[in-house]
């Protein structure tokens, strides 16, 4: 086994099992896993373990749980509160395990630190791609199973975690098992939208369905959010479209709000007629399939030039029932300074049908139909400022809860054991009896803060 790190370290790494990766306590790999996108939390762990093998995580697991020392799988750092951080403990880099593994026609293997980018240039040249991407491509693939996974798919299709054929886990105890609705299926519907509770996924079989070559995107520009949110409401109950966002921008006259509807060509690529859209300012562009989804990473390349990749991103992201969702917006419209946002941020704000989520774990609002409100927030680099805007996204996640919302925990706010059990709901007792079976020590991903430690 490859080991390096400091002599202070030796001892509490004593009898790491050997294994075909690498296990880091130098001081960089632990300042690494101290941070993440959030920039908000820093918790710094004794070791890095880069597995190279489904089995060294099962391996490090096993050794963790015989010492009682916490660990977390690490995707690709993208959270934004510290989630996949562990203070003095073990974190698990995934990406040194970003295979893909094999593309057949209707089925993709991947181990589960690859990120989608990864899997759609595999996918692609097969004219296939997942059912569902996030806007950001980036993440990694046992990350966003791990938390929902939402994107301009999603209204057709779920979240990513409801589009999987089979998982294989690792669990809290250091058990290699492979699970599906048919094989262990407990452990299936527990690890998906399981937030890294009950296990470390290492590889995941996800379905394929046939990419659009070129697609046609428009962008459709409305006076106000009342008018947006209906056009949406309309959009996601008709035929011909592939995928549905939207967003409320700061703008020099106020807000902009807009819609966004992508159509596969070839075909007539057009947009349904009847919308309420200010037709002078609709825009339509030509782009590849992968265009469509590599526009964040195009946002993410300015912005790193500009150094402010690395500023703190306190962003909020929750689901709301279709009943409060345009007065929660509008609400928020009148209070939220655009400064919190900055000059890229955005509040995303789309539909989806929460009876199309196969997800036990997913919390979603009770109503048909189901708006996603993210405040995507790029702010000056401030950290005072950035602590103001986690206490300001608190107050929203009350109001959001308030008007029958839930959170899409992938969010910069503090929560209490008893904010979890209000999130899951009629589901805690299963989330309890899953830790107590998957994890009974309670040593994964403490960073979600949602059990104390034994
Ligand atoms: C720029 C950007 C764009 C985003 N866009 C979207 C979007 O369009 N849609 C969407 O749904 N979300 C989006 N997110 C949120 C994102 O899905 C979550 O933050 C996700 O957890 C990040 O994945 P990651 O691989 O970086 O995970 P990490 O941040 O590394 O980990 C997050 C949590 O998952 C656990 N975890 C990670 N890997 C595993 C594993 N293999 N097995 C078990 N647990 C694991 C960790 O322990 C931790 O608790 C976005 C985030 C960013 C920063």
């Amino acid at each position: 086994m490859e080991m390096q790190g400091e002599p202070r370290h030796a001892g509490m790494l004593a009898g790491f099992p050997a294994v075909a990766g690498s296990l880091d306590a130098a001081p960089e790999a632990p300042a690494t896993a101290a941070e993440d996108f959030g920039h908000l939390i820093s918790r710094r762990p004794l070791a890095v373990l880069r597995p190279g093998s489904a089995h060294d995580v099962a391996a490090a697991v096993r050794w963790a749980a015989r010492h009682r020392m916490p660990l977390a799988a690490r995707g690709q750092g993208h959270s934004v509160y510290g989630r996949a951080q562990v203070e003095g403990g073990l974190v698990v880099d995934m990406s040194s395990l970003g295979a893909v593994r094999a593309v057949e026609p209707d089925r993709v293997v991947v181990d589960a630190g690859a990120t989608w980018q990864s899997v759609l240039d595999a996918t692609l040249p097969h004219r296939l791609t997942p059912p569902v991407l996030t806007d950001y491509l980036g993440l990694s693939v046992g990350g966003t199973i791990s938390a929902g996974g939402i994107g301009g798919m999603t209204f057709r299709r779920g979240f990513q975690s409801c589009n999987v054929i089979e998982l294989e886990v690792v669990t809290g105890s250091g058990d290699l098992v492979t699970c599906s609705t048919m094989r262990h299926p407990e452990l299936f519907d527990a690890v998906r939208a399981g937030l890294g509770q009950f296990g470390i996924i290492t590889r995941a079989v996800l379905p394929l369905v046939p990419a659009p070559e070129q697609i046609r995107l428009h962008t459709l520009t409305y006076r106000d959010a009342p008018t947006m949110t209906a056009d949406q409401r309309r959009l996601l109950t008709m035929d011909g479209i592939d995928y549905l966002e939207g967003a409320i921008r700061p703008h020099s006259s106020g807000w902009q709000h807009v819609i966004e509807v992508a159509v596969g060509l070839p075909g007539d690529g057009g947009v349904p007629a009847g919308l309420s859209d200010d037709q002078a300012q609709a825009e339509s562009a030509d782009m590849s399939y992968l265009d469509l989804f590599r526009r964040l990473s195009q946002l993410e390349n300015q912005l790193r030039s500009t150094g402010a990749w690395r500023h703190p991103h306190p962003w909020l992201n929750s689901f709301l029932p279709d009943s409060t969702t345009d007065a929660v917006i509008v609400e928020l419209l009148r209070t939220l300074d655009p400064l919190e946002l900055g000059e890229y941020g955005r509040i995303l704000v789309y539909p989806f049908l929460p009876a199309h989520a196969r997800t036990p774990l997913l919390r979603l609002p009770e109503d048909d139909v189901a708006f996603l409100v993210n405040l995507v927030r790029f702010p000056k680099n401030d950290p005072s400022l950035a602590n103001d805007l986690v206490e300001a996204n608190r107050v929203v996640y009350d109001r959001v809860r308030a008007a029958g919302g839930r959170s899409y925990p992938v969010s910069a706010v503090a929560l209490t054991q008893a904010d979890w059990k209000d999130h899951f709901g009629p589901a805690w007792p299963a989330v309890l009896d899953a830790k107590d079976r998957f994890d009974p020590r309670h040593l994964l991903s403490p960073g979600q803060e949602m059990f104390p430690p034994r």
